[in-house]
């Protein structure tokens, strides 16, 4: 089967491997119709993640051709979404729903082969694979993987209300999707802030108060919308401490602070005395248990509530991944997500 191996920053390929097999009771074996590239992926593409040579991807959407013997709610035929990770299910934070804070936890694409690839094995099938509805097409349900689930379960724990304020800064594929889920949850008005032009073209298409960082006085803006208090609500969308400083300028005395973004680093400075002195609520969610909300959520991408149809880019034939992740790397050709088709 054919899988995508990262080698070294800068250097992807598309390569001939073994096809999985079962190799546990509770395996499945998924045929992936359609995968995607993560801006986590991107990030090791562009060196600033460090990770070993090997199969990457964590976002597959397929249908089940083969089971394990212990495997019982899924059947060879169901067509399926596989969350990022592999939880075990009886550990201290697996036995509270905290699934990503599992103490064996396995991330596909580096305990686990890479799901950018024809077949994938997921291990805890039965657990971890969502039965995806008949009628929500792949283009849609792999938003459920990760992107999409990751902002709706950000937005969730965030206990985002109808009519309040949102700012989301970041425009990228994880940006795009809080702000139509903070859409969808019935927010009022929805700020996004970015600096390129054709991310923010995206946004206000899709109904968002576009507000361009290097052309706009972001925060004087703001304040004139909300009666000079900020926003209920700030997001932060890119993985930077920077720019969840920028965020935590934005909301208003007693407001919240979300942090969605992948990779913030371990020590910078923040300045929390803007969040201490305000009451202001900080929620860490870049790793949030995306599988506990893919079944609503997948209710809603049917109904049409939610359409991440503008949030992806392109899609190519996975023989062709290495240019998807030079597209995703230099924000070449008006990419956001991308995704990859096995022939
Ligand atoms: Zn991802
Ligand atoms: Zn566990």
């Amino acid at each position: 089967m054919k899988a995508v191996i990262f080698h070294a920053p800068g250097t992807i390929s598309v390569e001939e491997r073994p096809a999985p097999a079962i190799e546990a009771p509770g395996d499945a074996i998924v045929r992936v119709s359609l995968t995607a590239i993560c801006g986590h992926d991107v990030l090791a593409y562009r060196g600033q993640r460090r990770r070993e040579p090997g199969s990457i991807g964590h976002e597959s959407v397929g249908t089940v051709s083969a089971v394990g013997e212990g495997v019982g709610r899924l059947a060879v035929g169901q067509r399926v979404v596989s969350p990022a990770s592999v939880s075990c299910g009886g550990c201290f934070y697996c036995k509270q729903g905290l699934l990503t804070a599992c103490e064996r936890l396995r991330f596909f694409g580096h305990d686990l082969p890479g799901a950018q690839a024809e077949l994938v094995r997921v291990p805890n099938a039965d657990a971890g694979l969502e039965p995806l509805p008949a009628d929500l097409e792949d283009e849609k349900a792999i938003f459920l993987a990760d992107t999409l689930s990751g902002a709706y379960a950000g937005l969730q724990m965030a206990d985002l209300k109808a009519g309040e304020s949102v700012a989301v800064l970041g425009c990228g594929p994880t940006g795009l999707c809080a702000q139509l889920v903070a859409r969808s949850m019935g927010a009022g008005q929805v700020f996004a802030i970015d600096r390129h032009a054709y991310r923010l073209a995206v946004a206000a298409k899709a109904g968002m108060v576009a507000l361009d960082l290097d052309n706009a006085d972001v925060a004087a803006a703001i304040a004139a919308a909300t009666g000079g208090r900020g926003v209920d609500l700030a997001v932060e969308a890119v993985g930077s401490a920077a720019v969840l400083g920028q965020a935590a300028a934005l909301v208003r005395p007693w407001g919240r602070l979300l942090s969605l973004g992948h990779g913030i680093e371990a020590e910078a400075g923040f300045p929390i005395g803007r969040l201490t002195a305000r009451h202001v609520r900080l929620i860490p969610a870049s790793f949030p248990p995306t599988k506990n909300y893919m079944a609503p959520l997948a209710k809603m991408l049917a109904r049409g509530v939610i359409d991440p149809g503008p949030v992806a880019s392109h899609v190519l034939p996975l023989m062709e991944a290495a240019r998807g992740y030079e597209l995703m790397a230099n924000h070449a050709d008006g990419a956001l997500k991308v995704l990859l088709r096995p022939a």
